[in-house]
């Protein structure tokens, strides 16, 4: 797969270069060379869901480079590499001679393609811009604005793209490669519930060290098993900054899922869903799976699940570079509040609930046999919560213990949905939580049909829909793990201690192979001497 994926990546990289080069100069999105500097004093917010100029002109005299955006009430600033300047219609950043609007403050509103007009204004095949103009299906919703007026990148929701996928097709939709139903809640295999095991999804996110270890291991105790006598099991969602590769690999090691979640985990959470390029995508998360192969020894096979930093779904951009790296599922989606509770599916049809969250942007496109193992929420009182640490706080032990089994029941009692608990290490701190924590799992493991998975464990399951009577032979989940003896984790790791001029310091970085020369990051993930490189 290694030489594949080099291959891929390094064509798509040369075709990003030409359709820049040989274009007709479109500069790309906004950058990554932008600055958050939060609240901006004397900049208006302006809400409208777009970047924007400042209304007010500073001297006399207005930056084009700089732009701002304001979610929630809070105005962020940006600006464009230099030599660029940023075009509020289309929503980039494009060399000067090619924007003509610095007059412009805000876009009131980027005018609608014409789809559905009384007689069709374009041939068969085509659809009309907003001004007519008649242009391939396909370039719609493609992530590259192609309408002078922008209208075709304007409306790209799962709900408005002209090329979305239909609603889950139950005829042509059949296992263990395609699975839907209409509104998610449907047992795979249409199962009876009592046939069907309730499967627990314990996942941990960024990085693994020292910090942790001794949680994980208090967790992962040698005497909690499931019932068909395997050690419980989890999925880890690893960023690289402080994660210790040796612990990593001993993981890995006892059956627990190592999955990625990029490489820098960088801000402002909105990058992620406004400002990422495909490349970005790719030097992230095939960058981060490079490196937790090269030190921590897991074959890149075995990375199979991707998390965005912040739970920032990244359009169809994300599922692009899935696709082209072999990711076989995302776990980033949070669901809706629902009664009951939804099954993961494949990205074959259309996503079969809202896209819920802040600003989020969920894939428009069809990607077939890719697995959402959707996020339902937490539901206290009311208040939803995607990851344990921000429900709320500052109950007693009780009340955690209720939180933990009300929403347990929604799942055990209704359609067995995987029930997922989502954490960061950081709420354990709280010793209460963790004791609760610790009954609440001792509680689940005595019910003969629970079972504590990993990711890709369900999602062998879901491709294979087997009744709980016959689990004990049941391939994926069985403990027998047969590894190749030289990636057994070491007793005794490497500490490197690595420059990084990225963070611009030293950073340490345990491992049981090589040390790099340099602390690894994007577009240098095996820790290349500068120089050398
Ligand atoms: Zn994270």
């Amino acid at each position: 797969m290694t030489t594949r994926v080099m291959i891929v990546i390094i064509a798509f990289i040369i075709s990003l270069l030409f359709i820049r080069s040989c274009s007709t100069g479109y500069a790309g999105r906004p950058t990554p060379d932008y600055e958050e500097t939060g609240a901006i004093e004397g900049v208006e917010c302006i809400s409208n869901g777009k970047f924007y100029r400042n209304p007010e002109f500073k001297d006399g005299v207005r930056d084009c480079a700089k732009y701002y955006w304001c979610p929630r009430g809070k105005v962020l600033e940006f600006r464009c590499s230099a030599g660029l300047w940023f075009d509020v219609d289309r929503q980039i950043c494009d060399f000067k001679a090619k924007v003509r609007n610095c007059e412009k403050s805000h876009d009131a509103s980027t005018p609608r393609p014409l789809f559905s007009t009384e007689s069709p204004i374009c041939p068969e095949g085509k659809l009309a811009c907003a001004d007519r103009t008649c242009l391939d299906r396909g370039q719609f919703c493609d992530g590259q604005t192609d309408c002078n007026d922008g209208s075709d990148e304007s409306y790209c929701d799962p709900d408005s793209d002209p090329n979305a996928p239909g609603r889950c097709d139950l005829t042509n939709c059949t296992l263990p490669d395609c699975f839907c139903s209409v509104d998610s809640t449907r047992i795979p295999g249409d199962l009876r519930v009592e046939d069907t095991p309730q499967m627990v999804i314990l996942t941990f996110d960024d990085a693994v060290n020292n910090e942790n270890a001794e949680i994980y291991a208090k967790v992962f105790a040698p005497n909690r098993t499931n019932a068909n006598g395997c050690p419980i099991q989890a999925t880890f969602f690893l960023s690289h900054e402080y994660t210790n590769y040796r612990d990593v690999q001993k993981l890995w090691n006892d059956g627990h899922e190592i999955a990625v979640h990029s490489i820098t985990h960088r801000q402002p959470e909105l990058w992620w869903t406004y400002n990422a390029t495909i490349e970005d995508w790719f030097d992230e998360f095939a960058g981060m799976a490079n490196i937790i192969n090269r030190f921590a020894g897991i074959p890149l096979d075995e990375l199979r699940g991707v998390r965005v930093p912040f739970l920032r779904v990244g359009w169809n951009t994300e599922f692009i570079m899935m696709k082209e790296f072999g990711f076989l599922y995302d776990s980033s989606m949070v669901a809706p509040k629902s009664d009951p509770p939804l099954w993961p599916y494949t990205l074959d049809y259309r996503i079969p609930h809202k896209c819920a969250g802040s600003r989020q942007k969920c894939p428009s496109r069809s990607f077939p046999g890719m697995w959402e193992m959707i996020m339902n929420p937490m539901d206290i009182e009311g208040h939803t919560c995607a990851m344990v640490d921000s429900c709320p706080t500052h109950l007693s032990d009780d009340e955690v213990f209720d939180m933990f089994m009300t929403n347990f029941d929604r799942h055990y009692k209704t359609n067995r949905a995987p029930f997922g608990i989502y954490f960061h290490t950081i709420w354990f701190k709280e010793k209460q939580n963790f004791r609760v924590f610790l009954r609440f799992l001792d509680e689940l493991i005595k019910k003969p049909d629970v079972y504590f998975v990993t990711n890709y464990q369900a999602i062998e399951w879901m491709r294979t829909p087997t009744p709980i009577s016959q689990l004990s032979n049941f391939e994926p989940w069985k403990c027998k793990r047969e590894i190749d003896p030289n990636l057994i984790a070491c007793n005794h790791p490497k500490l490197c201690k690595l420059a990084s001029r990225n963070l611009r310091g030293e950073r340490y970085l345990q491992t049981c192979f090589e040390c790099p020369e340099v602390y690894p990051w994007v577009k240098n993930e095996f820790g290349l001497e500068f120089n050398k490189k």
